[in-house]
């Protein structure tokens, strides 16, 4: 073991380690999942504390009417179980995409089912 661990063996292996991480990360294709960057937090409706969850990316084609999105501020603001988009990404860096990284309240997403 004592003739392995020999200066230049150390730095082929960490010439090794760091090319391979090097070409790790140039080969990585685009994400899959959006990172939205919202925080966590606490339900304003039910007071419990928010969980991180990933859910498709939706386009929303057609707005609600405005008793319907007032109807679910107030009863589930923060069901997200989709994250809804207007109209899909045309940038290369977004077009694998499939899911979004958000934040719910459970009971939002157990009151939305009712
Ligand atoms: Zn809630």
């Amino acid at each position: 073991m004592k003739r392995f661990l020999t200066p230049r063996n150390i730095l082929i292996l960490v010439v090794v380690v760091v090319a391979f991480f090097v070409i790790k990360n140039q080969l990585r294709t685009t994400p899959e999942v959006l990172v939205t960057g919202s925080k966590g937090g606490e339900c304003p409706v039910h007071g419990i504390r928010l969980r991180l969850d990933t859910v498709p990316i939706v386009v929303q084609l057609n707005e609600p009417d405005s008793l319907t999105a007032a109807q679910a501020r107030a009863t589930f603001p923060l069901s997200n179980d989709s994250f809804y988009i207007l109209q899909w990404f045309k940038d290369d860096e977004h077009k694998n995409l499939s899911k979004a990284e958000v934040w719910y309240c459970s009971a939002c997403r157990e009151a939305k089912i009712i």
